[in-house]
C-alpha cells in the first residue's frame, strides 16, 4: 500500500521549508546562522532576497571589493525556490534553444547559452575551492525521450552542438539504459557539463561565504516598501514585528516568485508558477535498478519528470507545473503515481517528504537581468532553469554595480513586462493544460 508520513501542511506563503527533504537533511550539516536585523542601517548596496540570485550577487560584489552591503531575506536563507529545487545544475534557459536562436540570431544566442555553461563551471569550482558540503555530483544530466522520435532528438542535438557550441551526446536506447532503466524511454541526450547538488546546503554555504567576506545576511527581514528619497533608496523592513529603515545607494531586487506585494515593477512582471517534489524513503539497492549511474534525469515533455539520487539513497522526484499551490497530500499522491507509471516496482515505496515551490516566470520565459532606473537592479524570472542562470546573473550585476562592465546588456531585450495578475495566471494555466494535452496525445 502507498503510504505517506503526514507532517503539517506546508504553506509557501510563510517562506518556510516544512516538508522539504533538504531542510531535514540540513540537520546533519552546518547551517549558516543568519543575522537578525535589530536597527536601522545605511549601506552601499541592499540586496532583497537570499536565494541563489541574491547570494550570488553578494558574492560577486564582495569578490570585487564592493563597500558595505547586506542581503535581506523574508524567511530563512534559501527558503524560496533556491533551497527546494531539483538541484540540477543545467545549461540554458527556460526559453527553448530554438526560440533563443530565432529571437537573437545564432551568434548572440550562442553567447548567451555559453554564459550558462560558464556559470555551471563556476558553481562547481566554487563548491570545490570552498569545500562546500552540498553533495556535488559532477556526472552529467540525461534528457530521456518519451516520444520515440529519434529525428527530433537528433535535431535538438544538432542545434545544441552546432549552433550553441554545446557538446551534448546522443544516447542509443541501449546506451540510455546504462544511465536510466525505464521501459518508457527510447533514446536520450547526455549533457556532460550538467551536475546536481543539495541546493539548500549550497545556499547555506554561499551565505556563509558572503558573511565570511564581510557582508551580513539577515533572515526574517521582510522588505515591505521601497521609496526613492534624495537620490538614495529607503527600504521599510520588518523583522520580528519591528520596523527598521535601510538606506542604500544601490538596490538589487532578487525576490523570484515570492515577490508578491512589493511596490516594485518586478512584482507586476512575475508569474509565480509552482512545481513539486517528493523524496522516497531510502531505497538501498533498488535504486540501482532504476539509476545504475549517478547522472540526474529528466524527459522531453513540457511538464517533465526530473529525478536523481540523494546522498542517502532516496529517489528525489520532481514534476508537474501549476499556477496553484497544492497540499502536501496532493503532491505526494500525484508524484507517487507519476513515479509508479514509469517504475511499477516502486508501488509500495514510502514517500517521506513532499513539497512545492514557486518559480518566477516572465512572459518571455527569459530572466530579467537589468537596470530599472537609477541604481535599481533586477535579477528575476529564472523559471525552471535558475540554478546556473542565477550564478550568471549575480556575476553580471556585481560587475555592473561596481562599474566594471555592462555585459548584462546582452539581456536588454528580455524584460519582465506586466503579466496582468489573475488574467495572466489564467492564460498561463490554459497554456500549460494545452501543452500537457499535446504531450498526452503524442504519447498515444
Ligand atoms: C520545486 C522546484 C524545482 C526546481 N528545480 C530546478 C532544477 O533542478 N534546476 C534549475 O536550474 N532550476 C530549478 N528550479 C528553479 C530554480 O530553483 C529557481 O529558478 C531559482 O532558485 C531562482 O532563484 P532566485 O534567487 O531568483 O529566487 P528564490 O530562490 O525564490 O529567492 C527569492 C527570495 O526572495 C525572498 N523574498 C521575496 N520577497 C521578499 C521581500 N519582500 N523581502 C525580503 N525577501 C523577500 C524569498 O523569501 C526568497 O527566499 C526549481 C524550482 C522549484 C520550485
Amino acid at each position: 500500500m502507498f503510504q505517506f508520513n503526514m507532517k503539517p501542511l506546508h504553506q509557501d506563503s510563510d517562506h518556510g521549508l516544512r516538508g522539504c527533504f533538504y531542510a531535514d537533511d540540513m540537520q546533519h550539516r552546518t547551517r549558516h546562522r543568519a543575522a537578525t536585523l535589530e536597527s536601522d542601517l545605511t549601506l552601499d548596496v541592499a540586496i532583497i532576497g537570499a536565494g541563489f540570485a541574491g547570494l550570488s550577487t553578494a558574492a560577486g560584489l564582495l569578490a570585487r571589493g564592493c563597500g558595505e552591503l547586506a542581503v535581506f531575506e523574508a524567511g530563512e536563507v534559501g527558503a524560496g525556490a533556491s533551497g527546494r529545487n531539483g538541484g540540477f545544475i543545467m545549461g540554458g534557459y527556460s526559453l527553448s534553444p530554438q526560440a533563443l536562436i530565432r529571437q537573437l540570431g545564432e551568434a548572440a544566442a550562442e553567447r548567451l547559452y555559453q554564459l550558462t555553461v560558464t556559470a555551471q563551471q563556476s558553481i562547481k569550482s566554487r563548491i570545490r575551492s570552498q569545500a562546500m558540503d552540498c553533495d556535488l555530483v559532477d556526472q552529467g544530466i540525461v534528457l530521456a525521450d518519451r516520444f520515440d522520435r529519434t529525428a527530433d532528438l537528433q535535431a535538438l542535438q544538432q542545434t545544441m552542438n552546432h549552433q550553441l557550441g554545446a557538446d551534448w551526446q546522443c544516447l542509443t536506447p541501449a546506451q540510455l539504459r546504462e544511465w536510466v532503466r525505464c521501459d518508457h524511454y527510447h533514446a536520450g541526450l547526455y549533457e556532460p557539463q550538467g551536475a546536481h547538488f543539495q541546493p539548500l546546503a549550497y545556499a547555506h554555504a554561499l551565505a556563509a561565504q558572503v558573511t565570511a567576506g564581510g557582508a551580513q545576511v539577515y533572515a526574517h527581514a521582510r522588505c515591505e516598501q521601497v521609496q526613492r528619497k534624495a537620490g538614495r533608496w529607503s527600504l521599510q523592513m520588518y523583522s520580528n514585528g519591528v520596523s527598521h529603515r535601510v538606506n542604500c545607494r544601490h538596490l538589487v531586487v532578487c525576490c523570484g516568485g515570492y515577490i508578491k506585494g512589493l511596490n516594485l515593477p518586478q512584482a507586476k512582471g512575475t508569474l509565480p508558477i509552482a512545481t513539486f517534489m517528493v523524496a522516497t524513503e531510502p531505497l538501498g539497492d533498488e535504486l540501482e535498478q532504476i539509476l545504475p549511474a549517478d547522472a540526474a534525469v529528466y524527459d522531453n515533455r513540457f511538464a517533465f519528470d526530473y529525478y536523481r539520487k540523494s546522498r542517502d539513497r532516496r529517489l528525489l522526484w520532481g514534476g508537474r507545473i501549476s499556477t496553484r499551490q497544492r497540499s502536501r497530500a496532493w503532491i505526494s499522491a500525484r508524484l507517487h503515481a507519476d513515479m509508479v507509471r514509469l517504475y511499477p516496482q516502486l508501488r509500495k515505496v514510502r514517500i517521506e517528504h513532499a513539497w512545492g515551490g514557486l518559480m518566477a516566470y516572465t512572459r518571455n520565459s527569459m530572466p530579467e537581468i537589468r537596470q530599472h532606473g537609477d541604481k535599481h537592479w533586477s535579477a528575476t524570472g529564472f523559471g525552471g532553469h535558475g540554478v546556473a542562470t542565477t550564478a550568471l546573473a549575480g556575476e553580471l550585476l556585481a560587475a555592473a554595480v561596481c562599474g566594471e562592465h555592462a555585459d548584462y546588456r546582452q539581456f536588454a531585450r528580455y524584460r519582465a513586462d506586466p503579466v496582468y495578475g489573475v488574467a495572466g495566471m489564467a492564460a498561463a494555466q490554459g497554456f500549460y493544460w494545452w501543452q500537457q494535452l499535446r504531450d498526452r496525445l503524442r504519447l498515444l
